[in-house]
């Protein structure tokens, strides 16, 4: 301190227990931005941008296939181990956790962001550079989050900042897909059960807050029939068939624009060849709504369509080589929400506006939908940069400016952990 030179240091600890204690009760974001240490670590976050960068390519290029999050889980142990957390783990789902404690263990905010991608093995992961644009499956979602985190944790040590709560990072497993928030279902129902008082996750790109947690249901539906030969046994009915009418009723839905209630048909499979009538066809359907009463409702009508559709095909060619169906509910994302008026969406938008970031609140289906569903303050930010092409091949993403998101971050952290 500059000041331990010019004063007695009677004033220098006045000065000390001063600072700690505006660390400790200063309120608002637009207070902590003007703390010495907390601004210092601001300015790191710039600084060390690159490195953040580098961070998010390196670890993008290491797979992270739906279920086979292991490879970069240990990465994240090493780097949470050498970025000096605490009690670093891997929990029974694969969640990697670290702490950094706090003056209490209390409030202890979890900051999370996600291993798995949506990619499956062998997706060819090599991050390739256009310019300043970085190009690879997952390099946005959540390769961004996982690196933002990291650069927080860097900073804070940088910057020496104390903060009065824990927190205690983790880079999660099960988020994507079919991954159905298992991570986030494990950390809260078994490893870190009663122990989380507020939640954050950094996800994906730009500046945006989701309070909103849009539930969804999700099913892989199995039509089955004797199969047969194409010509020889025509006139049976035909479990491709039934799922197509399945698929038509499905399509014809009418759904709320407000609340926001969306339906699916993700992936088709079936049939062994253009000659036979196949024994078997199957689809993956997934339902969304923010509104547990409107998922409902469609849920409803998605499982009065399939059964109906079956009954068709079966009397279209009279019962002959009945199709069968069976509807297998694989995911569900629990719903839930944290109020506008909320402390924890309030902080969030003032440390945006502190930060001159525009007010931008969403819903979506992240890791809080867990935390919101059991009534634990939770939002999902995004990472900063510019991103395009999530859950695609061609997923990109622009760095430019991105440091606004990992000093966002941070902020944010150092308000809540508190
Ligand atoms: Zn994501």
């Amino acid at each position: 301190m500059i000041l331990a030179l010019k004063v007695p240091l009677f004033h220098v600890k006045q000065a000390l227990i001063l600072l700690l204690a505006a660390v400790s009760f200063a309120q608002t974001p637009a207070e902590l931005i003007k703390n010495p240490a907390i601004r210092a670590a601001l300015d790191a976050a710039q600084r060390n941008e690159p490195a953040t960068l580098e961070q998010q390519v390196k670890i993008c290029e290491i797979p992270a296939p739906p279920f086979k999050e292991e490879e970069r889980g240990r990465e994240l142990k090493r780097l949470f181990e050498a970025l000096g957390l605490q009690s670093v783990r891997i929990d029974s789902a694969g969640n990697v956790i670290g702490v950094r404690p706090g003056r209490t263990a209390h409030p202890n905010l979890v900051f999370s962001a996600h291993l798995d991608t949506v990619f499956p093995e062998g997706t060819d992961v090599k991050v390739k550079r256009d310019g300043a644009v970085l190009r690879g499956p997952g390099i946005g979602d959540d390769c961004r989050g996982l690196a933002v985190m990291l650069a927080v944790i860097r900073a804070l040590n940088e910057a020496r900042v104390e903060t009065p709560g824990t927190i205690t990072f983790v880079a999660d497993v099960g988020e994507e897909g079919l991954g159905d928030l298992r991570g986030m279902k494990s950390l809260f129902y078994e490893s870190l059960k009663g122990q989380i008082d507020k939640f954050i996750s950094v996800d994906g790109t730009g500046l945006g807050i989701t309070h909103i947690g849009v539930g969804s249901n999700r099913y892989r539906v199995t039509f089955k029939g004797p199969g047969g030969h194409s010509f020889g046994a025509f006139g049976m009915a035909n479990p491709i068939q039934a799922m197509g009418r399945a698929i038509a009723k499905i399509d014809a839905f009418d759904v709320p624009a407000q609340p926001k209630t969306t339906f699916n048909v993700g992936r088709v499979g079936g049939g062994t060849s253009v000659n036979a009538i196949p024994f078997e066809a199957w689809m993956e359907v997934d339902m969304r709504s923010s509104d547990p009463a409107s998922l409902k409702a469609v849920d409803a009508k998605f499982n009065a369509a399939v059964r109906e559709a079956v009954e068709e095909e079966n009397r279209r060619w009279h019962n002959r080589g009945p199709v069968s169906v069976a509807a297998e509910l694989v995911g569900v994302r629990p719903a839930g929400q944290t109020p506008k008026d909320s402390p924890i969406v309030q902080t969030a938008l003032g440390v945006s506006r502190a930060l001159q970031i525009e007010e931008a609140l969403r819903e979506g289906s992240t890791d809080s939908n867990v935390p919101m569903n059991l009534g634990i303050p939770a939002i999902t930010i995004s990472g900063g940069g510019n991103g395009t092409g999530a859950h695609s091949l061609n997923e990109a993403f622009d760095p430019h400016d991105s440091w606004r998101g990992t000093q966002r971050a941070i902020l944010l952290a150092v308000a809540l952990a508190r």
